[in-house]
């Protein structure tokens, strides 16, 4: 049996970084940036008010008070995005509003609060320090600045610096495109009220929502029946589409295992047995012209999960040049024992908690890889190494989380 180490080192020697390509800012939330963008021009672009209110000197407003105001008369109205030329002289003001640009000869701004909001005349009651409520153009990022270096993962705020740059399309690595299959004759597609030995398809909706969450573009296939033929069309046809392949089900011992038939056809891919639980048998391999990497993971819900996050995950984030490839661990201090079977790396479902300071987790429901309302329960997954058979309860675990706000 191989180890679980092992697999994933042969699934990452096959999976490279997809080559950068152009895309627009919005397909490119998520991504990894593969340029270094240069901003052209200071941020902000101009001088500009923080306040609605008054463009001053503020000289002109020393001893400025509730009881002494001082009055200025005003000389023009400044919104937002005007492109008026305005000077304004000592003892006069301008109106300006938020983001205006600053009129030259005012050094500061008076908020509309310390006024009585005179059109023609204005009645200032405070006088601001020089400079105050006025934005200096490069206060944010001096012209010719890295805003975003290559490497970084764009999220909304490094999109909107983006954007400020003058961008609307970058260089990054794109989202792996997913096709996920499902076999197995006994599968109806969900909504469709199951016949007699029929099930709903429940890994086709997993498998795909886990890779979109690993920021892949999924397009999710629905089912086959225990058909090499009808597997080896529909492969066929989503070549084209896919930088990956997932399928479940069919790769078993089973009569009807008919993955492993279609696959001699179409590429090269190893069954192998990987000392897990669950998730033993695992199929990975390359197939089509493009030698498409593709798993073939075990049917069976939990299994084809942890399949999921302990192989297909980690391929992904590969893809788009995101590390840590693998998802965050932590010891915890187990809650009750648990036995583990020697020689296999086994995932229990776990639920990650802090009590009194400390991670503390416990196993939810049984090691079952149909288990799938335990699984739905659970926000971490209890790594239990080879070689432990046993773990007595207040013994310190390992355990993954799948979510970022567990625990
Ligand atoms: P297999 O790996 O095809 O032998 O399937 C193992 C178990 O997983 C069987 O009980 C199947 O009915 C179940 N199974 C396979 N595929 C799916 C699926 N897409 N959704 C839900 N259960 C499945
Ligand atoms: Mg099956």
């Amino acid at each position: 049996m191989k180890s679980v180490g092992e697999h994933l080192d042969d699934v990452l020697s096959v999976v490279t970084p997809l080559s950068p390509m152009q895309v627009q800012l919005i397909d490119a939330h998520g991504c990894v940036l593969f340029e270094d963008v240069v901003v052209e021009w200071p941020l902000p672009m101009f001088d500009n008010s923080s306040m609605d209110g008054y463009a001053v000197h503020a000289g002109d407003l020393s001893g400025a008070s509730v009881s002494s105001p001082v009055s200025l008369k005003v000389v023009a109205d400044l919104p937002a995005g005007t492109d008026k030329v305005v000077h304004v002289r000592e003892g006069t003001t301008a109106r300006i509003m938020t983001g205006a640009p600053m009129p030259s000869g005012a050094d500061s701004v008076v908020p509309i609060e310390w006024t009585d909001e005179g059109v023609v005349d204005v009645r200032v009651n405070r006088a601001p320090a020089p400079g105050e409520f006025v934005r200096r153009a490069g206060s944010d990022v001096e012209a010719g600045t890295v805003v975003v270096a290559a490497g970084s993962h764009l999220r909304p705020a490094q999109l909107a610096v983006l954007a400020s740059a003058g961008r609307d399309r970058v260089l990054v690595r794109p989202r792996p495109r997913v096709v996920v299959l499902a076999t197995g004759n006994e599968l109806v597609a969900p909504g469709t009220r199951p016949g007699a030995g029929q099930i709903p398809d429940s890994n086709s909706i997993m498998l795909a929502a886990a890779a979109k969450e690993a920021g892949a573009v999924v397009f999710a296939v629905g089912s086959v029946g225990d058909d090499p033929r009808e597997l080896i069309e529909v492969l066929e046809d989503q070549l084209v589409r896919a930088d990956v392949i997932i399928t479940s089900g069919g790769v078993s011992v089973g009569a009807y295992d008919v993955v492993k038939q279609a696959f001699s056809r179409l590429g090269t891919v190893a069954f192998d047995k990987v000392a897990m639980q669950p998730g033993m048998p695992q199929g990975f391999g390359r197939i089509g012209p493009d030698e498409t990497p593709i798993f073939t993971l075990p049917g069976n819900p939990v299994s084809a999960f942890v399949s999921f996050e302990v192989f297909v995950r980690p391929a992904l984030r590969r893809m788009l040049g995101v590390e840590p490839l693998e998802r965050p661990q932590v010891r915890a201090v187990l809650h009750e024992q648990i036995r583990s079977p020697e020689g296999k790396r086994q995932f229990l479902r776990g639920w990650l908690d802090v009590e009194d300071g400390r991670y503390v987790v416990r196993a939810i429901g049984g090691p079952g890889s149909h288990l799938l309302h335990g699984l739905s329960q659970a926000n971490s997954l209890i790594v239990v190494p080879e070689d432990v058979g046993h773990v007595e309860a207040g013994d310190a675990v390992t355990v993954m989380l799948l979510e970022r706000r567990s625990a």
